[in-house]
């Protein structure tokens, strides 16, 4: 499948690594739109938030236990959030699940 997220995932495309394990990979943004920006990604292809089920939440459920970590990782220490855009109205520009996590700054109020 012609998807970057996995490219990245398998190390055919290299990222700035934040975290890796066998499940999930952070990565920092190409493109960052706060001064610390992060991917997180399940290894195995999700295409986006609506295609989460019964038999890949774990995936997900490990992404949610990871991401405080992650966060330090990155150095951020006083908040963050995680956003994922889904389909057409959510702007989502890659077709594999990922969470955003913003931080190392105050962030705008609104989220839309
Ligand atoms: P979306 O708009 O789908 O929610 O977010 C996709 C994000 O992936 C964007 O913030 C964009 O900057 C980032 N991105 C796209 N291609 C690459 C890439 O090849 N490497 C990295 N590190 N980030 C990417
Ligand atoms: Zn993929």
């Amino acid at each position: 499948m012609d998807c970057i997220f996995c490219k990245i995932a398998n190390g055919e495309i290299p990222s700035n690594k934040v975290y890796e394990d066998d499940k999930i990979l952070a990565f920092y943004d190409l493109n960052p739109q706060a001064k610390v920006h992060v991917l997180v990604i399940p290894k195995n292809h999700i295409s986006c938030a609506d295609e989460i089920n019964e038999a890949n939440c774990n995936d997900i459920a490990h992404i949610f236990v990871k991401i405080p970590g992650i966060a330090r990782l990155a150095g951020i220490k006083n908040g963050y959030r995680v956003i994922t855009n889904c389909g057409e109205d959510g702007c989502q520009s890659v077709k594999h699940l990922h969470y955003h996590v913003l931080g190392g700054e105050k962030l705008s109020e609104k989220m839309a």
